[in-house]
Formats: C-alpha cells, sequence, structure tokens
C-alpha cells in the first residue's frame, strides 16, 4: 500500500471556506480518487450518502478493492447514521478506511463532484465537470419526468452533429419535446448511462449498448416502474438514445372488462374467453413493437387466473420480464435460449406457458409441441395480419403441417395501438377537410371507405391542441389525444379455414372467415371506431396499406349491426375508458 507524501493535508483542521477550497485543490492536483460521486464502483451507495459523506483514495492508489483512503463526513456527524452506512458500504466493497476526516457539511457535494469527473474521464466519455453533470442530471431527469406525464412510451434522444432533438413516443407516435446542442445531447446520452446501473458498467459512445435503470439510487417518475435503455452509435460521432418508459402495472381485475377497456370489440372479449376455457391449444398474437401484445397477454393470463379460481400454474418465457403477471412464474431469459427454456417450461409441470416471442423454428416448434401435450400456450410474432401468422412461422422453418394443425392452432389476433381523439377539444373531420387542414387526396380516400350518411360523425385531432403535451387541458388530453385504443382482428381457425390455407386459398379462407366464422378486419375495426368519432380518420388510413379494397357491402352492414352496438348505446359510457367513446354526434 502507497501511502503518499500529501495523506498530512487531509487531516487538517478547516475554519474557513479558503480552507476548504484549497483541501478540493488539493485533491485536484495531487489526482486523488473521490471514490463516491456520481457513478461511483460502490454498491448501494445514493444520493443520501453522498451528501453526507466522501472517501478520498490515497495518493497513489487505485480505486480497485483494497486501496485505502480518507473518509470525508460532516462536522459532528461521524455516528449520524446516514454517515455510518456510507462507511459501512465502502468497506463492504473492499476498500480500506485508513482515517476520518471532518469537513463543512457543504463542502461534501464538491469533493464527490469530484469523484463524477473522475469516473466520467474512467468510462470513456467527455470530460464533463461534476457541476455540468448535475446539471445534465437534472435535465435528463426533467425529461423523464415530463415523458411520465405525457403518457410517452419512449423516448428518444437523437444527437447529431447539427443539434440534438428530444422525442417521445406518445399513443404511438413521435412527438417533439425539446432541443438541444449536440453537446448537450451527447451529455445527456452519456449521464443517462451512468445513472442506468444495470448492464454495460462502462459507457462506449461508439458502440451498441443497453442497461435498465430501476428505482433505488433514483427515484424514477410516479407511474414508472423501470427505464430500459439502448444506444446506437451513428456516423460523425452522432449517437441515439432510446429510453423505454415501463409503466407500473394496473390492476387487472376480470369485472373491469379489461379487453374491451383495451379496445377489443365484444366479439373479441368473446373469442379470448373461448381460448381460455380451453384446456390445451395455441393462441399467437402478431403486431408491429409497441403495440401492446404484452400487454394483451398479460390480460389474458390475469383474467384465465382468476377464473379458474387461481388453481393453475402459469409459466412465462420472457426477454426480459416486463410486467409482472399475477400468480405466474416468470422468467427472465435470452430470447436465444427460448429453445432450452422452453423444454425446462414443459418439465415444471405448468398448465399455461407464455413465452414472449416465437422468434425462430426451435423455439416455434417447441410452442407448438407444448401445445399439444396439454398445455394452453400464448405467444407472439412479427407480422401484420393474423392470417398470415402461419405463413410467418413457416418462414421462419416450421413445418406446414405444424403451422396448419387445427387442432393445435386455437387462436390468431394481429392488433396496433392507435390514438383516441380528446373527447373535449377535437373538431368535425368536414370542418377540419373545409379549412384546408386536411389534403382532398386524404379525404376522398376517407369517402371511398366511410358511407356518405356517417361522414359527418368523423372528427380529427385539433390542430392548436397538437402541438400542446398538455393539449386542452382536460384530463388525459396529450396533444389532443386522450388515450390509446386496441384496432385488432381475431381469427379463431376451424377444419374448413385451416384446409383452404392448406391448400394456399388464402383469399377463399379470408372471405370463410368473414362471411362464416363472423370474422372483423383490422382495417374493419377501424372504420368502425372511425365512422364514431373515436379516432382520427388518419389511423384509419395508416392501419392499412389499402383500405379501399375493404368490401362495400360488409361496411354498411358493419356500421349497422355492430357499430350501433358497440358505439351507439349498446356498451353503456361507463363501461368504456374515459376518452375512448363519444356520445352519438347528430346525422345529418
Ligand atoms: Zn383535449
Amino acid at each position: 500500500m502507497t501511502v503518499g507524501n500529501g495523506e498530512k493535508l487531509l487531516l487538517q483542521k478547516f475554519e474557513s471556506q479558503r480552507d476548504v477550497d484549497s483541501f478540493v485543490d488539493k485533491i485536484k492536483e495531487e489526482a486523488r480518487i473521490v471514490v463516491t460521486g456520481l457513478g461511483s464502483p460502490i454498491p448501494g451507495l445514493n444520493e443520501k450518502h453522498r451528501e453526507m459523506s466522501a472517501f478520498v483514495l490515497l495518493a497513489g492508489e487505485e480505486d480497485t478493492e483494497g486501496a485505502a483512503g480518507q473518509f470525508v463526513h460532516p462536522e459532528k456527524k461521524r455516528l449520524d447514521p446516514v454517515v455510518a452506512e456510507a462507511k459501512d458500504l465502502i468497506q463492504k466493497a473492499g476498500y480500506i478506511v485508513n482515517g476520518d476526516v471532518s469537513v463543512p457539511l457543504k463542502a461534501i457535494p464538491e469533493i464527490n463532484s469530484l469523484g463524477t469527473s473522475y469516473f466520467l474521464g474512467l468510462s470513456g466519455g467527455q470530460n464533463m465537470t461534476g457541476e455540468e453533470v448535475n446539471s445534465i442530471q437534472k435535465k435528463l431527469f426533467s425529461i423523464y419526468t415530463s415523458a411520465a406525464r405525457a403518457g410517452a412510451s419512449d423516448i428518444h434522444i437523437d444527437s447529431l452533429p447539427e443539434g440534438c432533438a428530444i422525442n417521445f413516443r406518445i399513443y404511438g407516435q413521435i412527438r417533439n419535446y425539446s432541443h438541444e446542442t449536440f453537446a448537450v445531447g451527447q451529455q445527456l446520452c452519456h449521464v443517462a448511462a451512468i445513472l442506468a446501473t444495470e448492464g454495460d458498467p462502462h459507457y462506449e459512445p461508439a458502440k451498441f449498448q443497453d442497461k435498465n435503470m430501476r428505482p433505488g439510487e433514483y427515484t424514477l417518475p410516479h407511474g414508472i416502474q423501470s427505464l430500459r435503455l439502448h444506444w446506437n452509435p451513428g456516423s460523425n460521432g452522432a449517437r441515439q438514445c432510446v429510453i423505454r418508459l415501463n409503466k407500473e402495472p394496473r390492476r387487472i381485475r376480470p369485472e373491469d372488462k379489461p379487453f374491451l377497456k383495451a379496445g377489443f370489440t365484444p366479439d373479441h372479449d368473446d373469442a379470448f374467453a373461448r381460448f381460455r376455457q380451453k384446456k390445451s391449444g395455441l393462441l399467437i398474437l402478431s403486431g408491429p413493437t409497441g403495440s401492446g401484445k404484452t400487454t394483451t397477454l398479460t390480460m389474458n393470463a390475469t383474467i384465465l387466473y382468476f377464473e379458474r379460481e387461481t388453481r393453475i400454474a402459469i409459466n412465462t418465457l420472457e426477454d426480459p420480464v416486463e410486467q409482472p403477471i399475477l400468480g405466474a412464474f416468470q422468467t427472465s431469459v435470452p430470447s436465444s435460449e427460448y429453445r432450452v427454456g422452453l423444454k425446462a417450461m414443459v418439465r415444471s409441470d405448468p398448465d399455461v406457458i407464455i413465452v414472449s416471442e416465437m422468434r425462430d423454428q426451435e423455439s416455434s416448434d417447441q410452442a407448438i409441441h407444448a401445445s399439444r401435450t396439454g398445455h394452453l400456450m400464448m405467444s407472439t410474432t412479427h407480422c401484420d395480419h393474423a392470417i398470415s401468422i402461419p405463413s410467418r412461422i413457416m418462414d421462419m422453418g416450421v413445418d406446414k403441417m405444424n403451422a396448419l394443425d387445427a387442432s393445435i392452432m386455437k387462436m390468431w389476433v394481429s392488433q396496433r395501438l392507435v390514438g383516441v381523439l380528446c373527447p373535449h377539444c377535437s373538431i368535425p373531420y368536414t370542418e377540419g377537410v373545409k379549412k384546408g387542414l386536411r389534403s382532398q387526396f386524404e379525404c376522398e380516400s376517407v369517402q371511398n371507405i366511410i358511407p356518405e350518411e356517417y361522414f359527418s360523425n368523423l372528427r380529427m385531432i385539433n390542430p392548436v391542441m397538437a402541438d400542446k403535451m398538455l393539449g386542452c387541458g382536460k384530463k388525459g388530453c396529450r396533444y389532443g389525444q386522450s388515450g390509446a385504443t386496441i384496432i385488432a382482428e381475431v381469427i379463431e381457425p376451424d377444419k374448413a379455414f385451416i384446409k383452404f390455407l392448406r391448400d394456399m386459398e388464402t383469399e377463399k379462407a379470408e372471405q370463410y372467415w368473414l362471411d362464416e366464422l363472423g370474422g372483423m378486419l383490422l382495417e374493419e375495426h377501424a372504420m368502425l371506431k372511425t365512422a364514431y368519432g373515436i379516432i382520427d380518420p388518419q389511423e384509419l388510413l395508416g392501419v392499412s396499406e389499402n383500405p379501399g379494397a375493404l368490401r362495400k357491402d360488409r361496411i354498411l352492414t358493419l356500421l349497422k349491426d355492430k357499430g350501433e352496438k358497440w358505439f351507439g348505446s349498446g356498451i353503456s359510457k361507463d363501461k368504456l375508458e374515459e376518452g375512448s367513446t363519444r356520445e352519438k354526434t347528430s346525422r345529418s
């Protein structure tokens, strides 16, 4: 152990601010290391400890286990529980405390900020002073808080040499929150990495990186359970940091009709109920990232758990576990190990198995095998339409006889998540078109789908509110939208339907599903919600590449038979979440 020649300086008395300043200068000059700064390697050390204590390594020591240093604490506070706890954590981390130094309380944050710049330098980023780190940290937390308040699912920090844009994804759409300089953008990306403690310990700006942030050292905004952070390197030193906000799960209770609340139709709700009554079989859910697939699976599993009076065993394989599922044993594994994980699951005596994704042939084969051997399986995949689910898994290499086996394929679902118009500030679509707020082309596309007699029902987002995070100020309004709703299609394949698909007669299969099995296309579901003023017509056009191909004969029937019942007066308003329904507007 090397004892530096400056040791005595640490033991001096502090009588004035100048003494403190010279002490801090000495630490700087002699390159002493303050181990307790932000980004500190001491597990469990938090902001509270950092306000009351610091740990300074002696000159010549490295910041590794076994290094000896001086423990700095406020005058007369040596026995304060926070101080004692900090000292304990430092020693538990393997450092040797060989001296106590008492300083004025206000000097401690200053000393710790020296450690901050040391650890920032160590982790490969640009140099920042402790003050800069503190100000960036504040900015970052204010971004996190604003994103949580705005109901954002993700934060994008796009830091480019020409400037940095901070965007939120809210109800499925990217909205700009603020702009910063490139320098600040780089610092935000970097400090976000320091504050997130799970994952790659060193920040490497030229690499793809992943980390998680959970409450502990720092508190997360209200309603947020954890943050999942991902960094992408860009050209010319650009950096992107994408932060997923994992919300605290809402309690799911069957009596609240969670599927209807989420935006599924009563027909969909019944289909999920029929699936839950089966003893074995496979449910596959498809949709893009962020379409709420995990939430749908969680709802279905939770309701099942209640319906079977908690007398079932549920096991999950997730990468990673996103939200807790009541009564389930949840396992986080990298998706590359799903195949091995699934084998283990089957041996774990479960009734229900949830695998968060069928990502390759082996895991898909395992999932099919499990559903054939008396388990209720639920999983997801990526494709546009429910009817394409079997071809998607065949593309992975799954045998056609398995992908198209009516005895195991019980339910195929495709879903999207779209914004719900704020009932307080949305405006009639016809008014927006008259004012030239929407293109003639868009209007014609919409007219092509929505029958004339329903046209006056259409509503659109209020352009004045579209740039305001808190919209019109009414409860739940964000940028003129008041929530998100599911647009979905659900297929419960039967033998005849499967036979069409086996014979490669996809179109016939679809018509059979629509006409004989009472099916409804994703686009038709979006059409209904548009015609009743719940979603913006742009969402309808966004759901499908070719909504004009919808069958005209079905549209009017659906509007009269289903729309009236579901969105007219069939479901009482309080059964639906606020904002996801609307009283009928008068028709011309
Ligand atoms: Zn509003």
